[in-house]
């Protein structure tokens, strides 16, 4: 069974969401609701889910990079994006610290199908929440798995990439494809008149 994922202008995507307790975590509801989430995930295919995207406002999120997801990206990409398989992993009532430097690169979101914007983000993050048994967990990441964990975050808070991105940037994944996937970011930037530090 896969659940349906809400598309942007649903108002449950811009809410602030609340907190689990442990009992709820150890619920049958919950437990089952992981599942869940994690088949819809791997059906869509992509990175990471947050309830809110399945219309519960609710501070939970998984994350996922599988090796699979990897084989069509060239060796300078993943090194460029810094971007290593991510076990199955369970976010909930998360707290973040962003490290100090900013990079930028392509992002989309399951919620704004077809569209993908260059969006800043820290490098390097810090997560303490709860995993899927309501264990204190801390976890430290950089690059790509940073990335989906900023952008997991967010949408517990109600925030969408769209809020970060560079306008400019924002295309069809179409496009993203044909002619924007293999330059290298400075020249993005360039072409499309993007002003402002790209790390700092
Ligand atoms: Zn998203």
């Amino acid at each position: 069974m896969r659940l349906k994922i809400v598309q942007v202008g649903e108002a449950v995507l811009r809410q602030q969401a609340r907190r689990l307790t442990p009992d709820e975590i150890l619920s049958q509801e919950i437990q089952g609701l992981i599942r869940l989430m994690h088949e819809t995930l791997r059906d869509a295919p992509g990175v990471g889910l947050a309830a809110p995207q399945i219309g519960l406002s609710l501070q939970l999120a998984i994350i996922e990079d599988r090796p699979e997801y990897h084989k069509d990206l060239s060796p300078q990409v993943l090194a460029e994006r810094r971007r290593q398989p991510v076990p199955f992993q369970v976010m909930i009532n998360p707290v973040i610290e962003l490290g100090p430097s900013r990079v930028e690169f392509f992002e989309g979101c399951l919620s704004l199908a077809g569209f993908s914007a260059l969006v800043p983000r820290a490098l390097t993050v810090r997560v303490e929440g709860l995993n899927e048994r309501a264990e204190p967990v801390v976890i430290q990441a950089e690059g790509w798995h940073a990335r989906i964990l900023q952008h997991e975050f967010d949408h517990q808070q109600g925030i969408l990439y769209v809020d970060r991105m560079r306008s400019r940037s924002l295309t069809t994944n179409e496009n993203l494809a044909r002619y924007w996937k293999d330059m290298s970011i400075e020249k993005v930037r360039a072409e499309l008149g993007i002003e402002g530090p790209a790390e700092g």
